[in-house]
């Protein structure tokens, strides 16, 4: 990579949600469960609850450890009903310095929503954040990053200064496939067309794809089944034009033994999950802790504010 100047910056996030919130799984039209619950049922029985804590408390201990090594901070978009099951999960993240945001109350695809329950997502999850963390939440996620002018409307009523849910793939999975221009570096939407340039005050930070493809790039889900080089590629891309974003899951790292069974769709986006994809996840840190900047979203605003 050339033209990356010490300026350009690779903003990181995690959403914490588990592999029952993939939309293969729970939250979308054509799901295999109808909720978290009987997902959890289904793989664990009645030993879930406990094999859930279990679980997603060391998996957020291995991403705590591998940011502490390299001196990265991340944003954590953390569900509400994650936040309200495992406080104790989210106040280990803000001990160790990282941002916590909302990923929405339960993962499901807001489109499913109406108008009230869209509502009570967006602000129940921020209270219950809020609440936990003792300080303002920020920024959103929606659950599988499926958004309109609709969603982007309810937080600016709930006063969040940023969203994090644009992704200018092609259509794929009955979502993405916007047809305005390109964007892949952080930009204030035009709040009745959010995928253009406007005049708000809200910023967006879009999921960077592929060049020419147009497929999501800038995921743990893309690493594990494109391979970390296509990642680097796709990522410097975007660091052409500006800064950029990352995410990955904890489910990334983490191979759920008896998944691969129950469907294609698990046994494909599960695909190099585990052990694999913490090596991927490593060289990439590696190479851009070189290169540039990495931080969370609210180090990247707070900087920015400083400089104007
Ligand atoms: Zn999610």
């Amino acid at each position: 990579m050339q033209n990356l100047s010490d300026k350009r910056t690779l903003l990181l996030s995690v959403d914490l949600d588990m592999w029952y919130h993939c939309r293969w799984a729970t939250g979308g039209p054509k799901s295999m469960w109808h909720t978290t619950e009987s997902a959890i049922q289904a793989l664990y029985g009645d030993a879930g609850p406990a094999r859930i804590e279990k679980d997603l408390a060391e998996l957020t201990d291995r991403i705590l450890e591998l940011l502490r090594s390299f001196e990265f901070t991340a944003t954590f978009f953390v569900l509400g009903e994650i936040a309200r099951c495992y406080p104790n999960v989210i106040k280990r993240i803000i001990s160790e310095g990282h941002e916590i945001a909302s990923h929405g109350m339960h993962h499901e695809d807001a489109s499913r929503l109406d108008d009230a329950g869209l509502r009570a997502s967006v602000g129940d999850s921020k209270k219950i954040l809020e609440d936990i963390s003792g300080q303002p939440v920020q920024g959103f996620r929606y659950p599988n990053l499926v958004f309109t002018k609709r969603e982007l409307a309810a937080l600016v009523d709930h006063g969040f200064r940023y969203d994090s849910s644009t992704c200018f793939s092609r259509r794929m999975f009955g979502k993405f496939g916007v047809k305005d221009r390109m964007i892949q570096n952080p930009y204030h939407p035009d709040i009745d067309r959010p995928f253009c340039q406007g005049e708000s005050e809200i910023w967006e930070f879009p999921i960077p794809v592929f060049p020419v493809l147009r497929l999501p790039a800038g995921s743990g889900i893309a690493t594990r089944l494109m391979g970390v080089s296509w990642s680097k590629f796709a990522l410097d891309a975007a660091l052409r034009t500006g800064d950029t974003l990352y995410y990955f899951h904890p489910f990334d790292l983490h191979r759920v033994k008896g998944l691969g069974r129950t469907s294609l769709n698990a046994y494909f986006f599960l695909q190099n999950a585990g052990a694999p994809f913490e090596r991927q996840l490593t060289r990439l840190f590696r190479y851009y802790a070189k290169r540039g900047n990495v931080m969370c979203i609210r180090d990247w605003l707070r900087d920015r504010e400083r400089s104007s």
